[in-house]
Order: structure tokens, then sequence, then C-alpha cells
């Protein structure tokens, strides 16, 4: 029997879903969701069926945790998407995608969306030139971001530069690692979130 993997990959697979959590090893063979795909505690005997109101509840903790939020800030961001223009599901997910954090770990910047929290707490990026401390702070079209200078030599981002060859940078930023740049071309779309999500039940979870 394979060993059970920590405790952030058992997230993975009690979503049944790889969220990306633990960096360049989710890109490897070593990623434990690869290994083993069935939930935690069920030992592949097949799903439990879900009632509607379970599934909802599943998909938005799935979404939360993949971004790496709490249940307040999540909830916040939901509600707020809800008083948007559009579908607010696709706001939703758009609202997620654009935060500092996320950016910074699409981009490259960083191995996680947790890392990139630390990263940009730590001030080691600016945004239009200025100093960006909030992981929370919504980028918008023609943004540029940048490592700080005195943070170009950092270990964790150099380790992420390298480790982002392994997977694609989203068609909406466009990203040059020479000179620690990346710049936000175009607000995200939905077909720009390649990871599967049903966001129709994450609205119709904070719909009830
Ligand atoms: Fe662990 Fe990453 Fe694989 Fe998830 S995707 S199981 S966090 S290695």
């Amino acid at each position: 029997m394979l060993a059970h993997g920590n405790s952030v990959c058992t997230t993975c697979r009690r979503e049944n879903l790889k969220l990306f959590l633990k960096g360049d090893r989710c890109f490897t063979e070593k990623c434990s969701f690869e290994r083993r795909s069935y939930p935690p505690g069920q030992h592949g005997q097949g799903r439990t069926k879900f009632s509607e109101y379970a599934l909802q509840l599943r998909e938005k903790q799935k979404v939360r945790r993949l971004y790496g939020l709490l249940e307040g800030q999540f909830e916040s961001i939901a509600q707020k998407a809800s008083k948007q223009q559009g579908v607010t599901g696709e706001v939703l997910l758009s609202s997620l995608e654009s935060r500092m954090d996320s950016v910074i770990y699409q981009m490259g910047y960083a191995e996680s969306r947790n890392q990139a929290r630390q990263l940009i707490r730590h001030k080691h990026f600016t945004l239009n030139g200025k100093r960006m401390d909030s992981p929370s702070h919504q980028v918008k079209e023609g943004d540029l971001v940048e490592v700080k200078e005195k943070s170009r030599e950092l270990k964790p981002i150099l380790a992420a530069i390298e480790a982002v060859k392994r997977r694609e940078i989203p068609a909406w930023l466009e990203v040059d690692p020479k000179s620690f740049k990346g710049t936000i071309k175009r607000s995200p779309k939905r077909e720009d979130i390649t990871v599967p999500i049903q966001e129709n039940l994450i609205v119709e979870y904070y719909s009830r």
C-alpha cells in the first residue's frame, strides 16, 4: 500500500482534483494525486452519492482551497461578484484569478499561491513601480508587476522561475523572467481557467 502523503496532498485527494498546493512537486510523478486519485478514507470502492447542497458545499470548499482563502475572505469575494455586472460565477473566477497572489503564482514568481502570499507580504514585488504588499489586491489590464531589484537573487523566486518551465503561463499574462517583469494583457476570462470548476454550484451555494 502506498504511504499517505502529507496533509496538503490529502486535500487534493479529498477534492478529487489536483489543486497544485505543493509547488514543483505537483508537476512531477511524485504528486500523490497521480499515484492514488481516490479520496482519503475511501479505498477505491466508488463514491458516495451527494445531495445538491453537499455538491455545492464541496465545490465551494474546493475552489476556496485552490486559492488558499479563509471562509470569510471567499464569501466576501463571492458576495461582491454577485453585485457586479456579468455572469456571477465567471465574475467570481475572474476576481479570484486577478488577485495579486494568484497573479504572482501564475506568472511563475512563486511555486504556489500560498508562497506567493508570503513573498508579497515580505514586500518582494512592485506594481506599476510602487510597493505592493497586499495579496488580495485586484490587478487590472496594463498593470506591470516586477520583482524588486534587491529580491532578484532570492532562492524561492529563482526556484519558481525554474519550475514554471513545467507549466504554461496563462494567455492573459505576459512574463519576461529575464527582466523579472510581467504584464497584465487583459482580464482573465472563463476559458483561461483550466482547472475543472463548476462555478454555478458555488453561486447556488451562496444564493440559498
Ligand atoms: Fe500534492 Fe501538488 Fe499533487 Fe496536490 S497536486 S497531491 S498538492 S503534489
